[in-house]
């Protein structure tokens, strides 16, 4: 993830910060290496969104062609308490997802249909 929170506000991984995941409110920790982009993950393993994917620079440059504050919503379906966290969710509430590796089918028809 891109973003975590810290207090009200969404911040981006910087080495040694601890945040909150803006989907689940579990504790996550800033990854600030030199072989993959700064990015937060879960101190463990959790039930956040089982649709997030690792997240490489060709993602991440096809999110920041948005507005941060677009950038990686989470959404909350309250009929069947799934939640998710949308690429980008724009001012008109339109989704956007970017996806660069295969997924089946039924997997993406299920993506299109949440919410
Ligand atoms: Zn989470």
């Amino acid at each position: 993830m891109r973003f975590a929170l810290l207090g009200d506000n969404r911040i981006e991984a910087q080495p040694k910060l601890n945040g909150l995941c803006c989907c689940c409110s579990k504790p996550v920790i800033a990854k600030c290496g030199t072989r993959k982009i700064w990015h937060w993950a879960h101190k463990s393993k959790t039930d956040c969104d089982n649709w997030w994917e690792p997240e490489t620079e060709w993602h991440r440059t096809w999110k920041n062609n948005y507005p941060a504050d677009w950038q990686e919503i989470a959404l909350f379906d309250k009929r069947t308490s799934e939640k998710h966290i949308a690429d980008v969710l724009t001012a008109n509430s339109l989704v956007l997802e970017f996806q660069h590796s295969n997924i089946h089918p039924q997997e993406r028809t299920s993506r299109e249909r949440f919410l």
